[in-house]
């Protein structure tokens, strides 16, 4: 079967024609490093759901490396680091991977949709298409078989953490994403979307260095700032934006009733920025905000409206006053 045939459908489960073409190790590692899903698609029919051994590598390394806060302490320099990285970060994905490039719920220039898109890959969560492909599956098929992460279908862990480390989920889904595969600057950030997340642990680096020679009174050091600000930072920003895939489906209250299991969690909305309003989102995504009410806290929303006060971003899409009046209705 030829590999176009197979990339028009990445979901092909009929193996019997598929060529035994693996590739080599050392293939498999390039493939993997510049983003390239050919071979990769190929051989993952034998086992989707299996884990990819080379991405597993670098996703337990940022885990591990939170341990090495035994070795350098901590100081206030540094949780501040680590604090401003999660939020800022948490931001970009919300407001921007999720809500501009999945959704499409407000509009913005290209040199600044290009830079959001370069600083979202400091998040560490692929590039932008790759993700807005999957979400836009999820709500194609909420809790449903096809939905790439429920854990309504599968397994709690299956749902948090473990759908995006199957071959499976390795490729872009393109047919969910045929707007963004004509940005052809994404397409090329795609390939390299793990070059500002190596950047971002470097910056983190020579801050610390920085700040121990030239304001030894902070008491850190590039060590220091190293472990805080990429591996704690980046491995709590992991599991916060993770439980919208799994705890937002299971724990929480329903306003509306979609066919889905999304639920509103107020402890979520706060540790995500607003994402928390899961079940409001389900029942109207493309509004730029979630909170659809004054007391359903969204900073990610807040965040949007001093944008556009700056001129950067226009047009974010209101909710329809039928589904507030709905929803007012319900409390
Ligand atoms: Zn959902
Ligand atoms: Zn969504």
């Amino acid at each position: 079967m030829p590999y176009q045939q197979l990339n028009s459908d990445n979901f092909v489960t009929d193996t019997t024609n598929v060529p035994d073409d693996t590739p080599s190790r050392w293939q498999t590692f390039v493939f993997w490093l510049i983003n390239d899903a050919r071979y990769l698609e190929r051989t993952r029919f034998r086992s989707p759901r299996s884990l990819d051994l080379w991405r597993l590598i670098p996703f337990l390394a940022i885990h591990l490396g939170c341990f090495a806060v035994i070795w350098v302490g901590v100081s206030w320099f540094a949780v501040a680091l680590a604090l401003g990285l999660y939020l800022g970060r948490m931001f970009l994905i919300t407001a921007f991977y999720h809500r501009f490039f999945a959704h499409r719920a407000f509009e913005s220039s290209r040199p600044f949709r290009l830079l959001v898109a370069i600083l979202g890959c400091t998040a560490g969560q692929r590039g932008p298409i790759w993700w807005a492909s999957h979400h836009r599956q999820h709500h194609l098929h909420s809790d449903t078989a096809l939905d790439p992460h429920s854990p309504q279908t599968d397994t709690f862990w299956f749902s948090h953490v473990l759908w995006f480390l199957t071959r499976d989920a390795f490729p872009i889904r393109w047919k969910q994403v045929k707007d963004l595969k004509k940005c052809r600057e994404l397409v090329v950030l795609e390939r390299f979307d793990w070059a500002p997340l190596m950047a971002l642990g470097m910056l983190c680096f020579f801050v610390g260095e920085w700040a121990q020679a030239s304001y030894p009174s902070l008491e850190t050091s590039g060590w220091q700032t190293l472990v805080w600000g990429f591996f704690i930072s980046t491995t709590a920003l992991y599991h916060a934006t993770y439980t919208i895939n799994s705890l937002a489906h299971r724990y929480g209250r329903r306003r509306f009733d979609t066919p889905d299991h999304s639920r509103n969690n107020f402890l979520l909305a706060l540790l995500t920025l607003g994402e928390g309003w899961h079940n409001n989102h389900h029942r109207y995504p493309g509004a730029a905000r979630q909170g659809f009410y004054w007391w359903e806290v969204d900073l990610s929303y807040m965040g949007l409206r001093v944008l556009k006060t700056l001129g950067l971003v226009w047009n974010l899409r209101p909710v329809p006053s039928k589904i507030l009046e709905a929803g007012r209705a319900r409390r």
